[in-house]
């Protein structure tokens, strides 16, 4: 049984865990077992006994990019946090996967190193981040990744450097293959001025604060653009800002964004995303892609 191993491990675990405060649009879901492992070696005798006893899992980051279209997770979700080291070798930085990445672009243009400044608004992790070649500005984190520390599904640690993993926009090899885990990612930075990469910290905080609507919970845009245009602008073409379906909204500010405006569900904001992308096709013909992972 799951439960005697996590107790006879003295293994950090929450059972029948609500997941509202695990993901940014505070979806009100929850699940059988939400797991925390203290280090590399926990998290791969959890995975193993997981394995062994054929029941589901998912590896969450900060929750800021997921759409728990479920109201119960029948298995177990497994937290990272506790790994979040951070050990820093002249301009190389390696980063565990629990790390928050808003933390790490600060805490790197603290000492002055250049390269993670665009990733200062993404709250995200380090592990997700790498998954999703999370990104702003026209950088992401492929254009600074040196090598990514991955769990195999075989249990195995490997190294795979960045040519490896065929990044490409908000995609990679871990994101397509979600049996490889991110332990730790290491990055190449070059030295910078703090007092610039701060300012140009603070512009772009002042531009999202005015362009996207933080003050609802929500996790970043919906829809990749198509190529040379922009899923805001179309929807907003399309008269959907302000459309709401049982709490999730199209925003007001920017339509590109779904916010949650009261008590909405997974499946509110799937019913949403469907609604908005038959318009998009009637209107434009075109069938636009998800940027959100739906969790089923
Ligand atoms: C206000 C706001 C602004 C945003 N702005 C941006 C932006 O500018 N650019 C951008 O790219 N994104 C943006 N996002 C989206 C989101 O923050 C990023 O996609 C981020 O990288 C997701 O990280 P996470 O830890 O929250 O991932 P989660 O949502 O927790 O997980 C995402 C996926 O990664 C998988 N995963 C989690 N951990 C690991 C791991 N260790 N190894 C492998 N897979 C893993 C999960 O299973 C899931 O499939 C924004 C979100 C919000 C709410």
């Amino acid at each position: 049984m799951i439960k005697s191993f996590f107790d006879n491990g003295k293994i950090k675990y929450i059972e029948n865990a609500s997941l509202k405060k695990y993901n940014s649009y505070r979806i009100d879901s929850s699940c059988k077992y939400l797991v925390f492992p203290k280090n590399k070696e926990e998290l791969i005798n959890i995975l193993r006994e997981l394995k062994k006893e054929k029941i589901k899992y998912l590896v969450l980051g900060n929750g800021s990019n997921i759409i728990l279209s479920m109201d119960f997770y029948d298995g177990v979700i497994i937290k990272l946090d506790d790994l979040n080291k951070v050990t820093y070798n002249g301009n190389n930085v390696t980063a565990e996967a629990g790390c928050s990445l808003i933390k790490l672009s600060l805490e790197t243009v603290e000492k002055s190193l250049e390269g993670l400044e665009f990733a200062s608004g993404i709250p995200g992790n380090v592990g997700a981040s790498t998954a999703m070649n999370a990104g702003a500005y026209n950088s992401d984190m492929s254009k600074v990744i040196k090598e990514v520390e991955i769990l195999d599904d075989n249990l195995k640690i490997t190294k795979l450097t960045k040519e490896d993993l065929n990044f490409s926009y908000r995609d990679s090899l871990i994101k397509q293959n979600n049996k490889l885990i991110v332990l730790s990612t290491t990055f190449v930075l070059k030295e910078g001025n703090k007092e610039e990469l701060m300012s140009k910290i603070e512009e772009r905080k002042h531009k999202r604060m005015t362009t996207q609507p933080l003050n609802y919970p929500n996790a970043g845009s919906v829809f990749r653009n198509p190529k040379n245009m922009y899923a805001g602008e179309m929807i907003e073409k399309c008269n959907l800002k302000g459309y709401n379906i049982n709490g999730a909204e199209v925003s007001e500010k920017h339509a590109n964004f779904i916010i949650n405006k009261g008590n909405a569900t997974g499946k509110d904001i799937l019913s949403l995303i469907e609604k908005i992308q038959t318009e998009i096709k009637n209107k434009y013909g075109i069938e636009l892609k998800l940027e959100q992972i739906i969790v089923k």
